[in-house]
């Protein structure tokens, strides 16, 4: 059954389905509100679940063109910096799963994707138009735009985020609670730090009331933070939205000589805050025509790391589910059944990282870390997830 489908989204879930669906046959048009393709200027990794999918669309090598593989995920002390415990990534990631544990900028990332879909369909992605709705019927699925333009197609999916259109047709209002944490976000030049700064590890530095994420990307030339405080101060879910570095410099008081020493270099224009936020769960992601992907079915907290790499999965499933089935209505019933429980336990686990990785003492986080095993947890169940093999029932 070769469709024609039309997509609401150009961001990296929207992009990496568009490709996957073209590949098996369908035609697509995707639907982007924004006047130009682009992506924030901060990190994203991508581990083997996701890799396969981007590496069976061919795209391994530009990604190791741009990306850095960090040799290990390291969890240390937010005051003295210490190694508690680490898992290893690098070459031990694609042995045991067969693709690799990569670090990209995330401009780099998205364009390599629209450069793909570009590849396979010059048009693929139509800009400035707003998705507000859609109406189906036994022909089809009409796309409404704020520009008073309509599309049509067989089938839509709505790849558009976590303020989604799509969802609030398809599911209803979702209303947003804070969940209590913001995430700073800022990338320096690593030349402008110390030598030898910081290791090329996945480094999560551990605190009361909050956590500091720090890569690298660029071929390690570029230093991503990202800084999770628990917070009152709710301010923009949006990564464009700046804050004072005055209140960044205070949320971190107490942190060790590293992260001073990051806030203290960077630009103090160049600071970032978003407002964390969970939406409720979702139990039925599709009509008869439309579904969902991505952050805007199940956006979690990204304390997993794995909101694009879940998008990524998505589209890879929905394109098997509509070779494995005879009509459309039935292939979305098999793709939402067989993404809710994985794409909820991460959700899950997502949140309960912000516990494990909040603890009110180290004490505490060590007493858990000695426990716990972070590594074969996630390699036993997240990273071994392959979407493009995995049994669909
Ligand atoms: C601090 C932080 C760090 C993170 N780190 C990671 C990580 O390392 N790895 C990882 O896998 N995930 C990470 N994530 C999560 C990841 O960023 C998201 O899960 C991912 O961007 C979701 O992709 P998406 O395509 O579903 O949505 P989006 O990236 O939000 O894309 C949605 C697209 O739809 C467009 N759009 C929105 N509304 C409309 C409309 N009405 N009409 C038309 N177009 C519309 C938007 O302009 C956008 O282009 C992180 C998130 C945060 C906040």
């Amino acid at each position: 059954m070769a469709l024609k489908i039309l997509i609401a989204g150009a961001g990296m879930g929207g992009l990496a389905a568009a490709s996957s669906l073209m590949k098996a046959g369908h035609d697509v048009e995707v639907y982007e509100q924004a006047p130009e393709l682009g992506e924030v200027g901060a990190g994203i990794q991508m581990s083997a679940n996701a890799m396969h999918v981007l590496m069976g669309l061919d795209l391994r090598e530009e990604i190791d063109k741009v990306s850095v593989k960090p040799g290990a995920y390291v969890f240390r002390a937010f005051d003295t910096g210490e190694e508690i415990s680490r898992f290893n990534l690098a070459a031990d990631h694609e042995k045991l799963h067969g693709a690799p544990y990569c670090q990209m900028h995330r401009a780099d990332f998205h364009d390599i994707l629209a450069r793909k879909a570009q590849s396979m369909k010059s048009d693929v992605v139509r800009l400035n138009h707003a998705v507000t709705g859609f109406e189906e019927d036994a022909d089809g699925v009409t796309l409404k735009f704020s520009n008073g333009n309509t599309a049509h197609g067989d089938m839509l999916i709505g790849a558009d985020g976590v303020k989604s259109a799509i969802r609030r047709q398809i599911a209803g209002d979702a209303p947003a609670t804070y969940t209590g944490d913001c995430a700073w976000r800022i990338t320096l030049p690593v030349e402008e730090l110390p030598n030898d700064f910081l290791p090329q590890v996945m480094s999560v530095f551990m605190g009361p009331g909050a956590h500091v994420v720090c890569y690298f990307l660029r071929a390690g030339k570029l230093l991503n933070f990202v800084g999770l405080v628990e917070t009152d101060d709710v301010s923009e879910e949006s990564w464009t939205a700046k804050f004072p570095w005055e209140k960044l410099k205070a949320d971190f008081v107490g942190w060790n000589d590293k992260i001073q020493t990051i806030i203290d270099t960077v630009d103090h224009d160049k600071c970032y805050r978003w407002s964390l936020h969970y939406r409720p769960p979702i139990d039925n992601w599709s009509t008869r025509r439309a579904t969902m992907l991505g952050d805007s079915v199940h956006a979690t907290l990204p304390y997993l790391a794995q909101g694009a790499c879940m998008a990524i999965e998505d589209g890879a499933i929905l394109t098997r589910a509509l070779s494995m089935s005879d009509n459309i209505p039935d292939a979305l019933q098999l793709y939402q059944r067989n993404r809710m429980d994985r794409t909820a336990r991460i959700v899950e686990q997502s949140d309960a990282n912000r516990t494990l990785f909040h603890m009110p003492s180290m004490e505490a986080i060590r007493a858990r870390f000695a426990k716990v095993d972070e590594g074969a947890d996630r390699n036993g169940w997240l990273y071994s997830y392959n979407p493009l093999t995995v049994d669909l029932t």
